[in-house]
């Protein structure tokens, strides 16, 4: 079973023809309202590609709290261990431009109240997913008990932050985007994204993965650099293509090597490329094996 451990948000989402800049207005169309967070989408992502899958969050007390436990019950993912706290649920404000690129501010809300104590018993649970939209802290905590458990630890490092290496030291598969990686190395570091790759695992990750857009991943596992291109798709909206990615990533990682899993990874990852939304357009399985056919 996957253990997902991170952010649940409900999204407000608007098109826009290009995103503003600072101080800018634009306007867009109608918005849309739709569950997401990092560590929500990142669970449905997994357990759409197949995998079983408890997700452990906070929501509000709020509507949109229920309305997102709902939105993950109707998944099939264990809900159990999902806390409802008194603050509002964590909310996210989009702006999607004409060519599928998007801007996002989040209101953490209940998300805060994540906890070291709000980690259910490990026994069943094969791989934790973590992102960095909950508290460092219970973050660290988890990934501490994983270890001590022998789960694999993935660690998704976004939104784009640094670490140290006590935590980087216990994850088994750092995935990242070519930003964040950036972050990750510091300023010290070229951009040569072999060089960055090197330096990140020397640090203590087994294996990295950076997604790079349009223009694919690239692997990094026992010393060997592996790309993976992008599928060519008609791209709609961007908006949980990163987080797709790392859920089917991990939900296929059981079955097939890691170079395989990129691959499968991406394709349901262009798949949620091509539609609207986070959660409401990440593929089920047999969308995702069609593609790779
Ligand atoms: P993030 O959304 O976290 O910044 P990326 O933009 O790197 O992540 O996208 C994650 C993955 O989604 C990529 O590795 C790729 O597989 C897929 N993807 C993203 N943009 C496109 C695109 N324009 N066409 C096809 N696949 C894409």
């Amino acid at each position: 079973m996957i253990l997902v451990a991170g952010s649940v948000n409900i999204d407000f989402a608007v098109q826009v023809q290009a995103l503003p800049s600072p101080g800018e207005t634009v306007l867009g169309g109608p918005y849309r309202v739709s569950p997401g967070g990092k560590g929500a989408n990142q669970a449905v992502a997994s357990a759409r590609a197949g995998a079983r899958v408890c997700f452990v969050g906070c929501v509000g007390t709020d509507d949109h709290g229920q309305q997102l436990r709902q939105a993950l019950d109707a998944e099939g993912i264990d809900t159990a261990y999902l806390r409802s706290v008194a603050d509002q649920t964590g909310a996210a404000f989009v702006t999607v431009g004409a060519d599928g690129e998007n801007a996002i501010a989040v209101s953490s809300g209940a998300n805060r109240a994540l906890q070291a104590s709000d980690l259910p018993e490990l026994g069943g649970v094969t791989h934790l997913i973590l992102q960095l939209e909950s508290p460092r802290d219970a973050i660290c905590a988890f990934a501490q008990a994983a270890h001590r458990a022998g789960v694999h630890i993935t660690l998704n490092a976004a939104p784009a932050q640094a670490l140290d290496d006590g935590l980087l030291r216990l994850v088994d598969l750092l995935i990242v985007n070519a930003g964040e990686l950036e972050t990750l190395c510091g300023p010290q570091v070229g951009r040569d994204l072999e060089s960055q790759l090197k330096v990140m695992a020397g640090r203590g990750p087994h294996a990295i993965v950076v997604t790079l857009g349009a223009d694919g991943a690239a692997v990094w596992a026992n010393g060997q650099f592996h790309r993976t291109a992008a599928f060519n798709v008609p791209v709609v909206d961007t908006t949980g293509a990163g987080d797709t990615f790392v859920g089917v990533l991990v939900a296929s990682l059981p079955h097939m090597d890691l170079a395989s899993a990129a691959q499968r990874a991406s394709a349901a990852a262009a798949l949620t490329c091509t539609r609207s939304g986070a959660q409401i357009s990440m593929p089920h399985s047999p969308a995702i094996e069609q593609l790779l056919t």
